[in-house]
């Protein structure tokens, strides 16, 4: 088998294309591109063709994510549409305890397979030269780091009053059109180096979804827990965040923050736990913290003026929840977040949660499902729905799971059925 070609100085100029994550999200990959000097273009969403593909050119044992990306690579490639003497792929990496930090040899060995070795590979990540050849991909990750998170902030902030008002619109034609109004407007504000200015921006998107006329305004609630991809993707988890709108379920889905915050508390853990005493990285760890709580609670307090606001809770106070379920040492996959954010819907009152899982991925089982005695035995009132979505699950399947969950949300309070 061939060698697959390396990110080289001479490839700076190549065009970086990243697999799309979601709607909110991936829109500002390519404006934080241009910040640190590459260019980088999304890859259209998934479709039913990612799944053959990706079943075609990798072991069909990986993860469902595993599968939709390595899907999503192979068909650009195949499409005609790029000149491989002009493009990379890229792809960003967690240096996680999962699959997660092989996707690079996994796409690797897919374009092998299909006959792209000449194309290189690129691990985003400020430790992606850790797993991957790369000497010329050096981003100056200092200089993005602020944006980066200002843009998730945005993003977090534009999801819940999307999804937040959607459900109580007839149609939700415009929750959407906010949504990619000002999803753009973010992106454009991050690409001209102007992040501050989008906290004013967010005021101005609250305002204009607060007029968006209601057709009914006392509806039930749904909590989202599960694995990044599939929770933000959405053709990965069959559209049924869509669907739970269109039923007119309010569906709460967590900030994609709280998946970064939590490293804060993980490396507190690992301190105390294994290491024992302070490291000079604690120091600086702390003062991020500090920093990145400051301009969550500037979001928050601007949330406020949201007419369906509803807090979400500080990391700090979600570890401490997750903590009376499991050691905060289960730090794979999502580690402890998942029985944390069921746990903290469940002090909000949200007690209808459905976990999404994808098919081969041993870290969020456990995580997930196999904390599903411990979270009842402490919150009896929650009802959990466990979905797993793999590239050959029926739809009609996970419809009917839905229906009798909605089914349960009609019932009066305290009589939830066992999924
Ligand atoms: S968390 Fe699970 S699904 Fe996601 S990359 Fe890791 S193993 Fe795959």
């Amino acid at each position: 088998m061939s060698e697959l070609a390396i990110f080289t100085e001479a490839d700076k100029s190549r065009t970086i294309l990243l697999p799309w994550l979601s709607e909110y999200y991936s829109p500002f990959a390519p404006v934080i591109g241009s910040l640190i000097g590459y260019k980088i273009e999304n890859l259209p969403p998934s479709n039913n063709l990612s799944i053959d593909l990706g079943l075609e050119y990798a072991n069909n044992e990986i993860c469902y994510p595993a599968t939709l990306i390595v899907g999503d690579v192979i068909q650009a490639l195949k499409s005609n549409k790029y000149k491989p003497e002009e493009i990379a792929i890229g792809i960003t990496q967690t240096g996680g305890q999962c699959r997660a930090t092989n996707y690079i040899s996994i796409i690797k060995r897919a374009m092998e397979h299909a006959g792209f070795s000449n194309i290189p590979i690129v691990g985003i990540a400020p430790s992606g030269s850790m797993f991957n050849e790369q000497p010329g991909f050096k981003p100056n990750w200092l200089k993005i780091i602020k944006p980066v998170f200002q843009a998730i902030l945005f993003c977090d902030s534009i999801s819940r009053l999307y999804h937040a008002t959607a459900s109580r619109e007839q149609g939700s034609i415009n929750s959407k059109k906010l949504r990619d109004k000002y999803i753009q407007l973010g992106a454009e504000l991050v690409g001209k180096k102007k992040g501050s200015k989008l906290l004013p921006l967010l005021e101005k998107a609250i305002d204009e979804f607060n007029e968006i006329p209601i057709i009914n305004s006392n509806i039930k609630t749904v909590g989202i827990v599960g694995e990044i991809f599939i929770k933000y993707n959405s053709f990965g988890k069959f559209h049924i965040t869509d669907w739970l709108i269109e039923n007119q379920i309010e569906v709460v889905l967590p900030p994609l923050m709280e998946f970064f915050m939590q490293a804060f508390v993980n490396s507190k853990v690992l301190e105390k736990e294994y290491i024992n005493k302070k490291n000079s990285f604690g120091f600086v760890s702390d003062i991020l913290k500090l920093l990145a709580n400051k301009h969550i609670a500037k979001y928050e307090k601007t949330l406020t003026k949201f007419k369906y606001y509803r807090p979400f809770h500080n990391i700090n106070h979600s570890a401490k929840l997750a903590s009376e379920i499991l050691s905060l040492n289960n730090q794979y996959g999502e580690g402890w977040l998942i029985p944390a954010e069921i746990a903290a819907y469940s002090k909000q009152n949200i007690n209808h949660v459905i976990c999404i899982q994808p098919f081969g991925c041993i870290a969020n089982h456990i995580v997930g499902k196999g904390m599903e005695m411990k979270i009842k035995s402490l919150y009896p009132d929650m009802n959990l729905l466990y979905l797993d979505f793999d590239s050959g699950m029926s739809k009609v399947n996970i419809l009917n799971r839905l229906h009798f969950l909605i089914q349960n949300i009609k019932l009066p309070r305290g009589k939830p059925t066992r999924h």
